[in-house]
């Protein structure tokens, strides 16, 4: 049996030690790595999330309930009580007044420390009860000892990881650092901080500071650590800009002659509607883009139901009239499917004249047909590829791949968007495409896209009708139910999406069973009511949605498999039950799979309040902006505002290091310097700038792990 380990202390006793000798470094370094300090500088760079003021001492007798409060004083009791529960109680006296002091878990040092007539300096939240005035926990100290000049710095930390070791780690780390300037004083941000006395003032900051300044980064020292981190961002990706311009990617002409008898042509002639506005000039941009010998790295952002496929498809026609291969990858196995049946509808029989055809790649697929299918790539053959990330698997050799494309790129892990670039063909990288219906903010563009040119549809194609958003409780479901009943009998065809409860995948399963089984007992025998999850099989769930397509079945139960991409035109009514869990692109998401015939449509957000018998805050914010508006942008910002640049690019596992300090939505000035600067600097002063990376991005980790 492992032996029981000894309850630890709270990190708040931790003046006592609270590591026991001997736990071994490398316990430390471990902690100290999850945190992303590795160099000197790293420890420098960690800054507090708070300080407190050890530099004077109080009168008990001046404390109020709930202030953090030093004071020093004599112990007049202690003793250790057993009910009821264990515990170190002690009592001090500071001459105005006494104080009880608890500890639930404590060490014998502690008590030692705190034995009857020693003098003691004790540190913690004062509460005021019945028994008189009380601290849990505090940090105590032996008294006299001289008061430190400066506040004392706090630091987010890890479990394993005592405030005072990483203190101290943080300490030494910053006296080794070496801060000397890397922004050239004729261009830096004049009248500022340097960096050196920024740093050390922001780790210990002297008492007079306003606290304030400290708190929204308002203070000259913080403005400094903004900047630098900023340019920094800048600066990285602007090097990234340039290393790929550096490279060499295949040319795809599309010279004049070729136009009549080319599959760009051709592609164009077939479609059964003509271009939006937004399209045509979309896909001019591209074109601009494929003749360059530069691989191009765009982003096409289009909200929801904006038309971004046909676009894919006519840039992939332009690649394969240049004579090469182009790859479209796809998130899921259905979104991959659609794109796959919508493509060689229209493409197949065009390269089918030209002894070329459309590829199909998933991990689900047999091994002889998975092989006949990277026969027919490698050929060249398959001109087109369409698939799951599978089609970026080490097996998959193309022949002369020149255009790779991301549907949803905010879906795919940096490790895949690299290898699917790695599919290169000799020293020529492949162009890549990345379609993302939610658009990103321009201030969150400019910096974390900065190394991305961006290309939007920003008009939907015409007869579309706005979507309806009604927000419904969840005690109404019975007329929901009844409008269902009404769609479905003028013809019409509904979603009803259920949510996506994170621990259990049975669970929603089951959840969605039961809903299906629900809505076809209400419905009746005439209405066909199909299931959709993410555990059916690859080959059941294409039949369900090939059902639903052929209006076979009316309404599809699903969980959120259907979030991206899927298209089914005539389907006029969305339903989304327990609609307060999801994040707010999802539901927009979700309500683009609406509105995409004529038929007036709408979309049923089904909240139910929580335990506490209403619906959290953020949560209200969503519905809120979902009931007010349809425009994907200004989806985008609400969603920016509601969760923050973080969770915002984390979902989108961006890959871009993320900004610690400065803030994008109030920084912006800082981010002008940083925009004009960058440039300016790695061309003058390219080895400072590579220091100044460095310096800011060079521990990858913390950075990296989304
Ligand atoms: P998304 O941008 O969400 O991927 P899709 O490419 O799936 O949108 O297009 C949505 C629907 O609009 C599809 O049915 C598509 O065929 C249709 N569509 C695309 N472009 C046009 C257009 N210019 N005119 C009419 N319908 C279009
Ligand atoms: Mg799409």
């Amino acid at each position: 049996m492992p032996a029981k380990k000894a309850p630890s202390p709270p990190a708040a006793t931790a003046a006592a030690p609270a590591q026991p000798p001997g736990a071994g470094l490398s316990l430390v370094q471990r902690a100290l790595r999850k945190l992303g300090l590795v160099r000197d500088i790293d420890f420098a760079l960690y800054l507090p999330m708070r300080y407190e003021d050890e530099t004077r001492i109080v009168k008990l007798a001046d404390t109020r309930d709930g202030d953090m409060a030093q004071v020093e004083g004599v112990v007049t009791e202690c003793e250790v009580v057993f009910r009821p529960r264990r515990q170190l109680i002690a009592t001090i006296d500071d001459g105005s007044d006494t104080c009880q002091l608890r500890f639930f878990n404590f060490y014998p040092s502690q008590q030692k420390q705190l034995a009857v007539g020693a003098r003691v300096r004790v540190r913690g939240e004062v509460r005021g009860g019945f028994v008189g005035r009380q601290i849990m926990h505090p940090t105590v100290k032996a008294a006299g000892t001289a008061l430190p000049e400066a506040l004392t710095p706090v630091y987010s930390t890890v479990a394993g990881l005592a405030q005072p070791v990483l203190r101290r780690e943080v300490r030494s780390g910053l006296a080794r650092a070496v801060l000397d300037e890397t922004i050239p004083v004729q261009i830096g941000p004049r009248g500022a901080w340097d960096l050196r006395s920024s740093l050390t003032f922001l780790h210990y900051p002297t008492p007079d500071v306003a606290m304030a300044t400290l708190e929204d980064h308002s203070h000259p020292a913080w403005q400094r650590i903004k900047a630098e981190e900023l340019l920094a961002q800048q600066l990285s990706q602007l090097q990234a800009r340039l290393e790929r311009a550096a490279q060499r990617a295949p040319m795809l002409p599309s010279s004049p002659e070729l136009v009549a008898s080319s599959l760009h042509a051709q592609l164009l002639a077939v479609l059964p509607f003509g271009l939006t506005g937004a399209q045509q000039r979309v896909g001019e941009e591209i074109t601009r883009d494929l003749g360059r010998e530069i691989p191009m790295h765009r982003l096409l952002q289009g909200d929801v139901g904006s038309g971004k496929t046909v676009v894919a498809a006519l840039a992939a026609a332009r690649a394969i009239d240049a004579g090469f291969q182009c790859a479209l990858m796809a998130p899921t196995e259905i979104l991959a499917a659609q794109h796959f049946g919508k493509l060689v509808g229209w493409l197949d029989p065009l390269l089918a004249e030209r002894g070329l055809r459309v590829a199909w790649l998933t991990g689900s697929q047999k091994k002889k047909e998975r092989d006949a299918m990277s026969a027919a790539v490698e050929s060249g053959e398959a001109a087109l590829v369409i698939g799951t990330h599978a089609v970026i698997s080490e097996k998959v050799r193309f022949k002369n791949l020149a255009l790779a494309i991301i549907d949803e790129q905010h879906r795919f892990g940096v490790a895949q968007r690299l290898a699917l670039r790695g599919k290169a063909v000799g020293h020529l990288e492949p162009h890549l495409l990345m379609m993302s219906a939610t658009p990103i903010p321009r201030t969150l563009a400019m910096s974390y896209y900065a190394d991305l040119d961006v290309s939007t549809l920003d008009e939907l194609p015409p007869g579309r009708t706005p979507i309806v958003t009604k927000l419904v409780a969840d005690h109404r479901r019975d007329e929901v139910i009844a409008r269902i009943q009404a769609q479905v009998e003028q013809g019409r065809q509904v979603y009803w999406v259920c949510p996506l409860i994170e621990e259990s995948e049975a669970v929603d399963l089951r959840n969605a069973t039961e809903m299906r089984d629900e809505l076809a007992d209400s419905l009746g025998p005439s209405v066909n009511v199909g299931l959709l999850h993410s555990r059916m099989p690859t080959a059941e769930k294409q039949a369900v949605m090939a059902a639903f397509t052929a209006n076979e079945v009316q309404v599809l139960v699903s969980t959120t498999v259907i979030e991206v991409g899927v298209d089914v035109p005539n389907a006029s009514l969305m339903v989304i039950e327990h609609a307060e869990r999801f994040g707010l692109s999802q539901l927009h998401q979700l309500r683009g799979r609406v509105g995409r015939g004529a038929a007036a449509s709408a979309c049923v957000l089904l909240y139910a309040p929580g335990d506490s018998g209403r619906v959290g805050e953020a949560a209200r914010a969503r519905l809120k902006a979902m009931a007010e508006t349809g425009d994907g942008f200004e989806i985008a910002r609400r969603d920016l505002e509601i969760r923050g640049p973080g969770e915002f690019l984390g979902a989108r596992q961006s890959g871009a290091p993320l900004l610690r300090f400065a803030d994008l939505t109030t920084d912006t000035l800082l981010l002008d310097w940083a925009r004009e600067l960058a440039p300016v600097m790695l061309k003058k002063h390219a080895e400072l700038a590579q220091r100044h990376i460095d310096r800011w991005l060079g521990t990858k980790a913390e950075y990296l792990k989304a």
